[in-house]
């Protein structure tokens, strides 16, 4: 059961189709864990496809309010986000991403417990990628140049602010600080978007940024 959650205004953007690819890939992710919130997006759909029927120049007559509410109610429920088919390891929205094996990913080690992979970066700049903690393994405190998004997809991790597992969408701006570190007992893949390359902070800042280059 996923404990976190995308902000409301992430999911009115997702919903209205204004997010860039990298959001688009982490809510969409995301949704395939959580029940919750992707009727949170079908509501909102609905909410946006009637917001652009009643964009259409016509008389404003009396009652008009009451026939968009009996429109409202009448809207079809949006069929929810479907899941991928079973031979499928990770959401449809990643697999469309992923060579067949991710051994055939160009995986870099910049830490003893973490690879990073980078899948594409968006049409705004935002890099998305893989990465991969081994258990118990964490990653020294950093911050970073703008947002972060993770995305658990197998095991899972904590940091000063939770501990987080399957499905979780983990939200970070540049005013976060954190040092996550996988669970003890399962190595943790992460969907990873960031709008900058990672800044390490503390004594081991020197090392080489996992995304600068590939
Ligand atoms: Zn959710």
């Amino acid at each position: 059961m996923t404990q976190w959650h995308p902000q409301t205004e992430q999911l009115v953007e997702y919903a209205a189709g204004s997010c860039n690819t990298g959001m688009s890939v982490a809510i969409s992710v995301h949704l395939h864990y959580c029940k919750h919130c992707r009727e949170r997006v079908s509501e909102l759909e609905s909410a946006t496809a009637v917001l652009f029927e009643t964009q259409a120049p016509a008389p404003v007559a009396d009652g008009t309010f009451d026939q968009l509410m009996q429109r409202i109610q009448r809207e079809p429920t949006v069929e929810p986000v479907r899941k991928p088919a079973p031979q499928q390891r990770f959401p449809r929205a990643l697999q469309s991403l992923l060579p067949e094996s991710l051994d055939e990913l160009n995986w870099r080690h910049p830490m003893k417990n973490l690879s990073v992979s980078h899948l594409l970066t968006d049409e705004t700049g935002m890099i998305i990628g893989l990465h991969h903690m081994k258990a118990g393994g964490r990653v020294p405190n950093h911050t970073h140049r703008g947002d972060e998004i993770n995305v658990v997809l197998e095991g899972g991790f904590s940091d000063q602010m939770g501990s987080y597992g399957e499905g979780d969408f983990v939200f970070r701006t540049d005013n976060d600080t954190h040092a996550p570190q996988a669970d003890a007992h399962e190595d943790c893949l992460m969907l990873s978007v960031v709008t900058a390359p990672v800044k390490l902070t503390g004594p081991l800042g020197w090392l080489v940024n996992p995304f600068i280059k590939p």
